[in-house]
């Protein structure tokens, strides 16, 4: 994962570097480090930790001057992370000076060939292997730097995007990439260059942005221009230089005091957003192109298989149930990293639909291209425009919800399952498995459901105050039926990965299996029971837990009495159709999570061990 930023121009690079790593930091923050070339020599300071610990490193001891400079933000994947893990690494003699986003899987073949030519490493990881070779490569080729690069990436197995420099031309970075992304923001007339993960890092200075497709490398020379290339055969590729449409409003807390709570009260915009221009309720009409161009496909699947991992799943659990329910079509949903190692039986009449919210996440890409080897037909889900899953799909949709931050999902969540919802109905519509009324129905419905998300957000300081009761507890169960099933699942991944409470989602029913031995008057139990889903067998079990001096958080329909009587707390929200509801149950879990860590002083926005979008399998 980790992010990379890099600048080459006429402004202090410094700046423009770190913002842009505090903006990437979603993508791993365990170490981070910059190089600055300050026109003699180079300045490099890294360290274990956070941006903000580099920050005070560069204030106590680095030069900060200089307009050339790369920086990284890590996730490790090879060597803990520590100061000399940490990425700027450089080669042997010093001259070359390179930050990597992946994974070299052959490194230690590698490694142990130039150990064999004299070399010695100071770190565990893949990446000083790399510069390593590439200088290798430079001396005994006698090529320039952007030659060496392309040599060494055509024997290198594995995934990456890099940015590297050398200290005895200053004036040219040579940027490369293979399944991870990597963007160039061109400035105006040419003058100077930015380099970046994704385009949050440069937005304030250019909409101009070059994304560099696999297997191409670039050759940007400082204040001149940028030559773009493939690397397995050399020749030229003509670039095209893209507008941006993010604006800057979108990737920072606007008064928040974190991104995970500014999406959270996003849901209404974002939901709507996903809406724009598909859902037209009057007319009676949802109109997806890239469903609409590819209408045959969908109608002659016999069977949809779902691909994704994570909350993406949990949103394609919830798309089975409603297309289950609406096209009467079978659906699967497979985690990605199963799927594609398990020879899994496809065939040209499957519909695979992949889910990403980044577009990037490793495991879901190797899932799409082995379906489409097998001859299936595959459609995207992703948030994130012209991200590389966007690009390898036969076709797709975006969910629009924007920027997402926050490493705990949430609005990408109730977006995807918005889309998946709008693409259930509109093939069952083509199919004639739902009437015109419930059609009709279902689309105002559907108009109102951010409305009806805005009256849940009101709940907020409530579930703040449930929060402060249940800080301290060290396990957490959550119950759901039916469509809120996957509800349960999310809403206890997501108070795992931000408060470190164990928590586990769970078929209401099945409690009785084997979770109810776990329940004693220390454990807090969080029951959706809305009063369409199956309410009185959900009630029935509301009261075994009772019965057991469980304590309920229950979230309930508007004017709910029963369970009132039974729970600890309740959570009301407005009644809509059960099929949509898992729009509404998921916001008061959302927030039930999100206090709970801020009361247990945990890192909302960058939980430990995590990072937002997983590049790597
Ligand atoms: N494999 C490299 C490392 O462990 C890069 C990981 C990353 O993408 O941050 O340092």
């Amino acid at each position: 994962m980790c992010g990379i930023t890099g600048y080459i121009g006429y402004r202090d690079a410094f700046p423009i570097i770190i913002n842009g790593l505090k903006r990437l930091e979603y993508r791993g923050y365990d170490s981070a480090g910059v190089v600055l070339y300050d026109g003699n020599q180079i300045n490099l300071s890294k360290t274990k930790g956070k941006v903000s610990d580099l920050l005070k490193k560069f204030d106590s001891d680095t030069s900060k001057v200089g307009n050339l400079g790369i920086g990284h933000t890590r996730w490790a994947t090879h060597g803990e992370p520590n100061d000399i893990n940490s990425h700027p690494h450089t080669s042997q003699s010093g001259n070359l000076v390179l930050v990597h986003n992946g994974i070299i899987e052959n490194y230690n073949s590698i490694k142990q060939e130039l150990i064999g030519r004299g070399y010695s490493f100071q770190s565990d990881t893949d990446t000083e292997v790399l510069v390593n070779f590439i200088e290798e490569i430079k001396i005994q080729n006698n090529v320039k730097l952007g030659k060496a690069v392309q040599i060494a990436l055509n024997q290198v197995v594995g995934a990456y995007a890099i940015a590297v420099f050398d200290i005895d031309k200053p004036d040219e970075i040579i940027v490369a990439k293979l399944g991870s992304p990597i963007a160039i923001g061109v400035g105006k007339d040419l003058e100077e260059f930015f380099i970046a993960s994704d385009a949050s890092p440069f937005i304030e200075y250019t909409r101009n942005a070059i994304y560099l497709e696999d297997g191409e490398m670039a050759i940007i020379k400082k204040r001149r221009e940028v030559i773009v290339k493939k690397i397995d055969d050399d020749t030229n590729v003509d670039a095209k230089v893209q507008e941006l449409q993010m604006n800057l409003g979108e990737i920072e807390k606007n008064g928040y005091e974190h991104f995970m709570l500014k999406e959270i009260h996003e849901q209404p915009r974002a939901i709507t957003d996903t809406f724009r221009g598909r859902l037209l309720p009057e007319e009676g009409i949802i109109k997806i192109s890239g469903l609409e161009n590819n209408m045959k496909r969908f109608l002659n699947a016999e069977r949809i298989i779902i691909v994704a991992c994570g909350t993406s799943w949990h949103a394609g659990l919830v798309a089975e149930y409603i297309f289950e329910e609406f096209v009467r079509i079978p659906v699967e949903v497979e985690y990605a990293s199963e799927f594609r190692y398990r020879n899994p039986i496809i065939t040209e009449r499957d519909l695979v639909i992949a889910i990403s919210q980044s577009g990037e996440t490793a495991d879901t890409l190797a899932a799409i291209k082995l379906a489409k080897s097998k001859g299936a037909f595959v459609f995207g889900v992703c948030n994130v425009v012209g991200s590389s899953i966007a690009r390898e799909n036969d076709s797709g949709v975006y969910t629009h919800a924007g920027p997402e931050i926050g490493v705990a999902s949430t609005k990408a969540f109730t977006t995807q399952i918005t889309v998946l919802t709008l693409m259930a109905l509109r093939l069952a519509r083509a199919k004639g498995t739902m009437t015109s009324a419930d059609y009709r129905m279902y689309l105002q419905e559907m108009e109102r459901i951010p409305a009806k998300v805005e009256k849940v957000l009101e709940m907020d300081a409530k579930v703040e105050e449930i929060a402060r009761k249940y800080l301290l507890s060290t396990n957490c169960l959550y119950l759901g039926r039916g469509y809120n099933f996957p509800v349960a699942l999310e809403g206890a991944l997501k108070l795992k990965e931000i408060s470190y409470i164990h928590a586990e989602g769970y078929p209401a029913a099945e409690m009785k299996h084997g979770p109810i031995a776990l329940i004693d008057d220390r454990m807090p139990v969080v029951v959706i029971a809305t009063s369409r889903g199956h309410y009185d067998k959900v009630v029935s079990n509301i009261q075994e837990i009772k019965s057991r001096s469980g304590k309920i958080i229950a979230v309930v329909t508007e004017g709910d009495t029963v369970v009132r009587d039974i729970a600890d707390h309740v959570i009301e929200i407005p009644d809509t159709e059960e099929a949509l509801s898992p729009l509404l149950t998921t916001i008061p879990l959302q927030l039930l999570s999100y206090y709970i860590a801020v009361m247990r002083n945990c890192n909302v926005d960058q939980p430990r061990n995590l990072a937002k979008s997983v590049t790597v399998e």
